[in-house]
């Protein structure tokens, strides 16, 4: 039988994917970034991961980023309103996580 190099990834199984809101690519879910809704509704960076409530992640792709802002995909998925201060504080600090770029 050719496999033609399309080979499963079998072992990756145990790591959880996760789907970014902006591109819908599965990604390892260490590579996303996790934005939570916090309990007054402000949406936080989620840098451990562990935060509870609703939740969402996007991938660490500038045009995603992008995106998550223009078109309210963040506050369609996390079922909030995002207030301007909130955005701009989730924009600086996706410059920072973003540094590498
Ligand atoms: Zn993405």
């Amino acid at each position: 039988m050719m496999t033609m190099g399309t080979r499963k990834t079998n072992t990756n199984k145990r790591i959880p994917l996760r789907m970014c809101i902006t591109c819908h690519q599965t990604m390892h879910k260490r590579q996303m970034i996790r934005l939570v809704r916090d309990v007054d509704g402000s949406v936080q960076f989620d840098s451990s991961g562990k935060k509870s409530g609703r939740g969402a992640y996007i991938c660490q792709s500038i045009e995603c980023w992008h995106n998550v802002f223009k078109n309210n995909r963040l506050e369609h998925a996390l079922k909030t309103s995002i207030t301007n201060y909130n955005r701009e504080q989730l924009v600086k600090s996706k410059d920072e996580l973003l540094d590498e770029n």
